[in-house]
C-alpha cells in the first residue's frame, strides 16, 4: 500500500467512527499490552541486538515503564474522557458550558533510536486513548527494534488503525507530505524545525520532544555519596544515550574533589572495574556517533574511564576535568557516556550563565538548602527536573514530561497523553425557557461579550 493510500485508509476508518468509544479504547490498550507480554523476549533480543541492552535495563526503561503507563491509562481513562463542566458569568444565566475532549484523527508518531520501542509506543498509548488512528515511523538505526515493533503490530492492529511504517529520513519525509492531524515527534532539535516547518503546511499541530544539553548542578552541601550515585546512574544508563541524562557537572569547587573521587567509587559498583568487559554494559548506537564521540576524549583531562572498543563500538563510562565553555564538548548535546566537569564558586555565577544557554530538557540540582533549590527551580526555566536525583522524574505518570524552548513544545505522559492527542471543544448549550435582554441593543446593562 502507498504512503497516501494508507493515511486515506486511516482517515476513513477515523471517520467511521469506531475509535470513538471508551470500551473500543480500552481493548485496544488491552490489545496493547497483550502484544508486550507476549513479545517479552523477543523485545530483549532486539534491544540486545541494537544497543546491547541488558534485560534488566530493557524492562526498567522500556517494557516496564510502557505497562505502568498502559495500567495507569485504563485505570484513569474513563474520568479523563469525561465532559469537564466550566463556571459562566452571571450574564450567562441559564446555560451550561463544558468542555468536551475530542480526538484528532489521523496522527504520525515519529521516533528515535535510543528508547525505541519505549519513545515509539508510550505516545500510541496517548493516540489510542484519545480515540486517534497511528502511524508510527520508528528509526532506521535500532533495526531490530523497528521492524520488530512493525511485525508486532501488524499482527496486533488492522492497519486502518495503526501501523507501521519503516524507512529513513526519506520516508519520513515522504509521510510529511501527507496531511495529519497531529504530528508526535521524538529526536533531535535540528529536526524538530523541520518536522514544525512541513507540519505548517497543513496547519498541524505538533508536539517536539526534543533534546538539549541538561546541566546538574552540585551544591556545596551536597550529600556527596547519594549524588555521586545518582549521578553516576542518570548518566550512564544507557551509556549516556538518554535525552535526560546529565550532559554536563556544574560542581561547587570545595566538594569537586570529594565528588569526583566518590563517583568513581560508584561506577566501580555499577559497572565493576572493566566496563568494557561488562556484559551488560549499552554500546554505541553506530560508527558515525562513536567515531562523533571519540573527538570528545581529547577535550580537557580524562579523571576517570576513556578507553573503547571500537569492534563493540563501546565506549568506557569517561569523566573529564579542566574543561571550557569553549570546548567542542561543551558545543552540542553529548549523547554518549562522557561526562565534562565544570566548576563555580557562587550558585548565582551558576544562574547567570545557565540563563543565557538553551532552556534544557532536564535540570537537576543537589544541596539541601531549600532556599537554594527554590532558587534554581524559580529563576532557571527547563523542561522539567529533579532536586536531589536525575531521569526518576520522568518516571512519574503524574508529571507533564517534555521541554521548553529549544528542548521542544508540549508534554506526555499519563493524562498529559491523553490531552495532547485531545482537541478540548468548547460548548455552551443556552437556554430556550427565558431569553435575558441584556446582550442587545438597549439591554440595561453594558457588558462585554468578547
Ligand atoms: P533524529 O532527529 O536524527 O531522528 C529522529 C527521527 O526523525 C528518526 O525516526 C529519523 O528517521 C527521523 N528523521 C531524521 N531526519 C529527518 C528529516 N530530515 N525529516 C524527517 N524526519 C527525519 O534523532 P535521533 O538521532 O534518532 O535521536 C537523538 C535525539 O533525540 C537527541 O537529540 C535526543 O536528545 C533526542 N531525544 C529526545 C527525547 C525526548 O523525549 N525529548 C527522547 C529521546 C531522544
Amino acid at each position: 500500500m502507498t504512503i497516501q493510500a494508507l493515511v486515506q485508509s486511516q482517515r476513513d476508518y477515523f471517520l467511521s467512527g469506531e475509535t470513538l468509544d471508551y470500551r473500543f479504547r480500552i481493548n485496544q490498550l488491552r490489545k496493547l499490552r497483550s502484544m508486550l507480554e507476549n513479545y517479552e523476549k523477543n523485545i530483549y533480543r532486539a534491544l540486545k541486538q541494537d544497543l546491547n541492552k541488558s534485560k534488566y535495563e530493557s524492562f526498567t526503561t522500556e517494557l516496564g515503564f510502557l505497562f505502568n503507563e498502559i495500567k495507569h491509562t485504563e485505570k484513569h481513562l474513563k474520568d479523563w474522557m469525561e465532559d469537564e463542566s466550566c463556571d459562566a458569568p452571571i450574564t450567562h444565566k441559564g446555560t451550561k458550558s463544558f468542555i468536551r475532549k475530542e480526538p484528532y484523527g489521523v496522527t504520525l508518531v515519529i521516533s528515535p533510536w535510543n528508547y525505541p520501542l519505549q519513545l515509539a509506543i508510550a505516545p500510541v498509548i496517548g493516540a489510542i486513548s484519545a480515540g486517534n488512528t497511528v502511524i508510527i515511523k520508528p528509526s532506521e538505526y535500532s533495526q531490530s527494534s523497528s521492524s520488530l515493533l512493525a511485525k508486532m503490530m501488524r499482527e496486533t492492529f488492522d492497519p486502518k488503525y495503526i501501523a507501521v511504517v519503516e524507512g529513513a529520513k526519506e520516508v519520513s519525509e515522504q509521510l510529511l507530505q501527507e496531511k495529519f492531524d497531529y504530528i508526535f515527534f521524538t529526536g533531535s532539535t535540528a529536526v524538530g524545525k523541520i518536522i514544525m516547518r512541513e507540519a505548517s503546511k497543513h496547519l498541524t499541530p505538533v508536539t517536539l520532544e526534543l533534546g538539549g544539553k541538561s546541566p546538574a548542578i552540585i551544591d556545596r552541601d551536597a550529600n556527596i555519596e547519594l549524588s555521586a550515585k545518582r549521578i553516576v546512574w542518570g548518566k550512564f544508563t544507557n551509556a549516556g544515550q538518554t535525552c535526560v541524562a546529565p550532559d554536563f557537572l556544574y560542581i561547587h569547587s570545595k566538594i569537586k574533589d570529594k565528588l569526583l573521587k566518590e563517583m568513581k567509587k560508584q561506577l566501580k559498583s555499577l559497572y565493576k572495574k572493566n566496563p568494557l568487559g561488562n556484559d551488560d554494559y549499552v554500546r554505541i548506537i553506530n560508527e558515525n556517533h562513536f567515531n562523533r564521540l571519540l573527538t570528545y576524549l581529547e577535550n580537557g583531562t580524562i579523571v576517570q574511564g576513556g578507553n573503547i572498543d571500537r569492534n563493540q563500538l563501546k565506549i568506557e563510562p569517561t569523566i573529564i576535568d579542566h574543561i571550557t565553555w569553549n570546548d567542542p564538548v561543551m558545543q552540542e548535546e553529548i549523547f554518549g557516556p562522557i561526562l565534562p566537569v565544570l566548576s563555580f564558586e557562587d550558585l548565582e555565577e551558576v544562574i547567570r550563565t545557565l540563563k543565557t544557554m538553551d532552556k534544557p530538557l532536564a535540570l537537576y540540582y543537589f544541596g539541601e538548602k531549600e532556599k537554594n533549590q527554590e532558587k534554581v527551580i524559580t529563576k532557571l526555566s527547563f523542561g522539567g527536573g529533579c532536586i536531589n536525583d536525575t531521569l526518576y522524574h520522568l518516571a512519574n505518570p503524574n508529571l507533564p514530561f517534555g521541554g521548553v524552548g529549544a528542548s521542544g513544545m508540549g508534554a506526555y505522559h499519563g493524562k498529559y497523553s491523553f490531552e495532547t492527542f485531545s482537541h478540548r471543544k468548547s460548548i455552551l448549550k443556552q437556554t430556550t425557557k427565558f431569553d435575558l435582554p441584556l446582550r442587545y441593543p438597549g439591554g440595561k446593562l453594558a457588558f462585554s461579550i468578547i
